[in-house]
């Protein structure tokens, strides 16, 4: 059992660490202090991860192998290296990361379980792979198909748009996470020779006095670590370095924030632009500062680790709040429908804390680690393995269907690669420390340099808090067992003060060693029992699971008025699919209304689903006063969303009447079957849903666009039922100046349906372009049974309207 002073001391232990951004890492030989027990001596056999594993092995990595192939991917290769005629070229400069991302997960997936086919398939897609590198290493299909008529995005010289676009770099790191994978998973060096004859090229072309560059999209940092772990090499860690130093402002060049070069990166101490980029460069400063010691690179990743859980992080673990630039928003800018929380970015925040916890032994940073992995990582992926999201919001008016592909494939492919190498998570060993990070059922193989241990986990999580587990050391030892006492489960939902519960965690951890209580301490977030331990020794840790509500700091504006529901590691939505009439945005629920979980087999593969009583609020016509009716409400965990078709989605519960979005009240608008000279539908919602935009470049409050249009007559359309009376029309533009690509438009008019006939109405006031609010304007009544919004695009730009209003 944990004592309250022991809790309270733990908690003090992580405010300080927090205020002082302190370092403790050591330097101890040339790595991490911690050492992951890799996942090949981890054999996963839960109810929960088991299965997902396997639909990725069995279902996601063939199509995806299958998706590289039929979309052009492969044929690049087989281009650069003439074995197919032409210059013909696939979308993006990264999309060769797509095969060798898959070979990654398709490598670790042979690790756990082999299969002669896919091995043989992986060598064919190797020697491809191999003719289409250049003799001296250069391997980027981009410009070797044609290096007089490059990509647009590649320069007429190697290197020359690295820091731009062309993303070179970025195609050699993945390369090289490959190549260590593969040789791993089946001992052939085929993908390394390769990786090793690239990497040999960029220590020739890159450093101080040579190229002076820095990667465009980081990932190359990690890569060449990993590379030189691997071989040896010091080149590799060297080069790893230098990409890193080589950062910085550049005179005469506006600050590079996006790409996080606006500063050197020591003095970076905050999280800014490109979320996976920086995610990807904080992961790859924490390599380099493990592998040399360097402790300047560890002051800013404190810095910058601190900056993100305590202001930039969702409830969901995802990051990156804007799709503007795919980027860290402002601190507390946590918008929710339009988060983008892209699905790279929370596979990168999974390896930055994972390698923070090896650097500082804090189960902290496993805290950030097992929330981002069961919530905004885990909903990218569907339940069939054939589905995705790229960004993951935490609310939805149904415009966000999950896709079977995109042309910027980066979210599939990396996850791919990631579930696979999950088991390495499990466990990590420092000396004769063995630390429990995560809990699913699983036998684990550990040495340890007093002996060997196999240890064995059985476990419901993540739906119940129980965890047993026997200690099988080779011979009778004393080493310390270090099993995470989860935050969550000590009342403490994250690291730092961004999200809280609303209730005090009372009910203790329980912790017993063969049956009877046990002494232990706690260190760092750990429960640590220090002692002899010899054969069948079985320890059972209790965490309890209740279902808490989450309140996030008064600062996240988006959240006020607002609480979410999580129990245990998991987040809880409400889905269209669970609630009355299909609506979740108008629900309203006491903050102390009971909650009860319920395991439903027959529910999104079997999950625990969270009921509670709320009520649905209704506007009404000539009333502010809302219509309140009391009603049931079913939560599901947020990373089982749309599985079941579009609809509503909502994280974040209006507790108070201020934040709720009532159904509106049946006017012409909201009652119109809606059209528009669009291809994409779910727009269509913005237009009468009612709800009231902040200013015309609210990207929170759902919009209509042309985007990417420009110079075009366009319209919308309003059908009505039956025959209406209009004289008057509102109109609120969209416009995202100077970022975006949308303006207010050039002209426009009202037209109305008389007969077969489009006439204009006869205004008697003036057609306005006003940003900001609503351009109302009045004419003469027309009797109609449709209503058409005519708007001439600018000629650089597209138009997009949040809200149009007939009276
Ligand atoms: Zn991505």
């Amino acid at each position: 059992m944990i004592c309250e002073t022991k809790k309270k001391l733990a908690l003090a232990a992580v405010a300080i660490a927090l205020g002082g951004g302190m370092v403790s890492a050591q330097k101890k030989g040339a790595d991490y202090p911690i050492q992951p027990v890799d996942f090949t001596q981890v054999h996963v056999h839960d109810n929960f991860w088991m299965p997902k594993m396997e639909l990725n092995a069995n279902v996601t990595i063939p199509y995806v192998l299958d998706k590289v192939k039929t979309t052009g991917r492969i044929d690049n290769f087989l281009r650069a290296a003439k074995k197919i005629p032409g210059d013909k070229l696939t979308t993006y400069t990264f999309d060769d990361t797509d095969i060798y991302k898959v070979i990654e997960g398709a490598s670790y997936a042979l690790q756990v379980k082999p299969d002669p086919k896919l091995e043989r398939y992986l060598d064919t897609l190797i020697a491809v792979i191999a003719d289409a590198q250049e003799p001296d290493g250069y391997l980027f299909t981009f410009r070797t198909i044609n290096p007089a008529k490059p990509h647009e995005w590649v320069g007429t010289k190697r290197w020359e748009k690295e820091e731009d676009l062309s993303h070179e770099l970025y195609n050699s790191g993945h390369l090289y996470e490959a190549a260590v994978a593969h040789y791993k998973a089946t001992g052939k060096k085929s993908l390394l020779n390769i990786a090793t004859k690239n990497a040999d090229l960029l220590v020739r072309d890159f450093g101080f006095g040579k190229e002076e560059r820095y990667p465009g999209h980081q990932v190359v940092e990690m890569g060449l670590a990993r590379l030189y772990r691997s071989t040896g090499k010091k080149e590799y860690l060297d080069l790893a370095k230098f990409f890193l130093d080589v950062r910085g402002p550049r005179p005469g060049q506006r600050p590079n924030e996006y790409g996080q070069a606006h500063k050197k990166v020591v003095d970076q101490h905050e999280a800014v632009g490109h979320a996976v980029r920086a995610t990807y460069m904080y992961a790859g400063m924490a390599d380099v500062a493990a592998l040399t010691g360097d402790k300047s690179y560890l002051t800013a990743i404190d810095h910058i680790w601190a900056d993100v859980v305590n202001k930039k992080m969702y409830l969901t673990g995802g990051i990156g709040a804007t799709g503007a630039g795919e980027a860290f928003g402002a601190a507390y800018q946590l918008p929710n429908m339009s988060a983008y929380a892209e699905t790279c970015a929370s596979i990168a925040n999974v390896y930055w804390n994972n390698r923070m916890f090896q650097l500082h032994g804090d189960a902290r940073y496993i805290d950030v680690l097992e929330r981002t992995l069961y919530n905004g990582l885990l909903s990218g992926l569907s339940l069939n393995g054939q589905q995705f999201f790229y960004p993951n919001p935490l609310a939805s008016m149904g415009q966000h269907p999950r896709r079977d592909w995109y042309d910027c494939a980066c979210c599939i492919s990396n996850m791919t690669r990631f579930l696979p190498s999950l088991p390495g998570y499990v466990y990590a060993q420092n000396n004769n420390d063995l630390y429990v990070n995560l809990f699913m059922s699983n036998t684990g193989k550990i040495q340890l340099p007093v002996t060997a241990v196999n240890i064995k986990q059985e476990t419901e999580y993540p739906w119940q808090g129980t965890v047993a587990m026997t200690i099988d050391p080779a011979k009778e030892a004393q080493f310390a067992l270090k099993v995470r006492v989860p935050g969550w489960a000590l009342g403490k939902p994250v690291p730092g003060d961004l999200y809280q519960f609303t209730s005090k965690q009372n009910k203790p951890v329980m912790m017993t060693l063969n049956g009877k209580p046990v002494a232990y301490t706690m260190e760092k977030g750990y429960a640590v029992v220090n002692r002899k331990w010899k054969k069948g020794d079985k320890v059972q840790v209790h965490f309890p699971m209740e279902t808490q509500k989450v309140l996030a700091h008064q600062s996240v504006k988006d959240d006020n008025g607002r609480f979410a529901l999580q129990r245990g590691p998991l987040v809880y939505t409400l889905e269209w699919a669970d609630n009355k009439d299909s609506s979740v945005q108008n629900i309203l629920i006491d903050k102390a209304a009971p909650v009860q979980a319920q395991f439903r087999n027959d529910l999104l593969g079997g999950v625990m689903v969270l009921n509670t009583t709320g009520v649905g609020a209704k506007r009404q016509v000539n009333s502010d006063a809302l219509i309140k009716t009391s009603q049931p409400v079913t939560a599901i965990p947020y990373f089982s969303w749309a599985n079941r078709g579009t609809g509503e989605m909502m994280v974040w519960i209006p507790y108070e009447e201020s934040a709720a979005k009532p159904k509106p009240a049946p006017t012409i608008a909201s009652t119109s079957k809606v059209s528009a000279s669009v291809t994409s539908k779910t727009m269509l919602l913005a237009l009468n849903d009612q709800a009231e935009p902040a200013n015309s470049n609210d990207h929170a409050n759902l919009y209509f666009h042309w985007w990417p249009k420009k110079n075009s007559l366009e319209w919308v359309q309003y059908d009505f039922d039956s025959e209406k009376t209009v004289s008057e029309s509102s109109i609120y533009w969209f416009d995202d100046a100077p970022f975006g690509g949308t303006r207010v438009p050039a002209s426009w008019r009202i037209l109305y349906k008389s007969g077969n006939e489009w006439l204009p109405v006869k205004t008697t006031t003036q057609y306005e372009v006003a940003k900001d609010r609503y351009n109302t304007v009045k004419f003469e009544p027309v009797k109609t049974t449709a209503m058409k919004l005519e708007v001439q695009l600018p000629e650089n730009h597209a138009s997009g309207i949040h809200e149009w209003k007939l009276k």
